[in-house]
């Protein structure tokens, strides 16, 4: 048996239930978990706000853990092998989007945690092709929120078309941003971060920005323009008008990546045209992009700064990332 933290229906609180062991069906792997993250998006099951999501249903996308167990036709992997699974639960290789090489949008839109059960329990099964391997000397704990905070910042500007030494805005500093500021940084970016309050300005240096601006007390646009504009700014934040105010720093041809979700996003058509700047959206990425994510972060130092519970306190564990007051994301560590 297995110990599991389920939601049995929209809006209903988390139950710890055993279950029996899942056998692995053909092509998934049985993963057994060491660590899973909470992430915002992990209210779509909570909340219900997942059209036609299946109850009970166990969340979790930012999972690391250990190989346990292969089902047929599985290649390439061993038990005990370290291993991570993140928002993006696989591909089928065969839909258009796929052969077109667009993993990311593989038409079968398997979501971990939402579309199978996810990483909040002791074992989980997932489809091989969202497994990704993770460094060795990486501790489980730290591991699980690059899973989506990390590869999703990590991807949004690894993609983008800023280049080594060019100005990159990171706007907010909590779960994303924390990590992006990091990445910009050891990237070889000149980092700027934007956030509410002079008192995040220490550590956004201390994580690599070289720029601070609070935006309770500055204008954004008009201090990026101050230092060239940026090539690119990384919106991490969840209000709209907060982005659209920071669209006038962007320089010539600059592009605000939105990997932040707003209810909606309002903005003023001038401040595109003019500069040419563009609106750009950004997917966190397939098992690759996640082993490419970890990889750099052993690499470069990058870290995430969580706080740690274990599953029998998920319930203060989830309402405390619902608060927006961690530092930065929150874990649940399985043992
Ligand atoms: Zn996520
Ligand atoms: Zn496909």
């Amino acid at each position: 048996m297995m110990r599991v933290a389920q939601i049995s229906a929209p809006k209903a609180n988390f139950e710890i239930v055993e279950r029996p062991m899942p056998e692995p069906t053909p092509g998934t792997i049985r993963i057994k978990v060491a660590a899973c993250g909470i992430c915002h998006s992990d209210a779509l099951v909570k909340e219900g706000l997942w059209p036609g999501l299946q109850y009970p249903r166990v969340p979790g996308h930012e999972i690391a853990g250990t190989v346990d167990a292969l089902g047929t036709g599985v290649q390439g992997w061993k038990p005990g092998q370290l291993v991570g699974v993140g928002w993006h639960g696989g591909y089928c290789g065969r839909c258009e989007p796929c052969r077109r090489g667009n993993l990311f949008a593989c038409a079968t839109q398997q979501v971990t945690g939402i579309s199978f059960d996810g990483g909040y329990g002791e074992y989980m099964l997932a489809p091989a092709s969202a497994v990704a391997k993770l460094p060795d000397e990486m501790p489980a704990i730290d591991a699980a929120p690059l899973l989506c905070a990390g590869i999703t910042t990590f991807n949004a500007l690894r993609n983008s078309p800023a280049r080594p030494g060019d100005l990159v805005a990171v706007l907010g500093l909590g779960g994303l941003g924390h990590l992006g500021v990091q990445y910009a940084a050891k990237a070889g970016f000149r980092v700027a971060a934007i956030a509410r309050g002079k008192e995040k300005e220490s550590l956004a240096c201390q994580l690599g920005a070289s720029h601070y601006i609070d935006s309770l007390t500055q204008d954004p646009a008009s201090e990026l323009q101050k230092l060239g504009g940026a090539s690119v700014i990384l919106a991490t934040v969840t209000v709209g008008d907060a982005m659209n105010a920071t669209i006038g720093g962007l320089a010539v041809n600059g592009t605000l990546l939105v990997i932040g979700a707003p209810p909606s996003l309002e903005i003023t058509p001038f401040t595109l045209i003019g500069a040419q700047r563009s609106l750009k959206g950004w997917y966190s990425g397939t098992s690759i992009d996640s082993e490419d994510t970890l990889a750099f972060s052993a690499r470069a130092g990058v870290h995430s700064m969580n706080e740690v519970f274990t599953l029998d306190r998920v319930a203060e564990a989830y309402d405390r990332m619902a608060s927006g007051k961690a530092r930065f994301r929150v874990v649940l560590a399985m043992n």
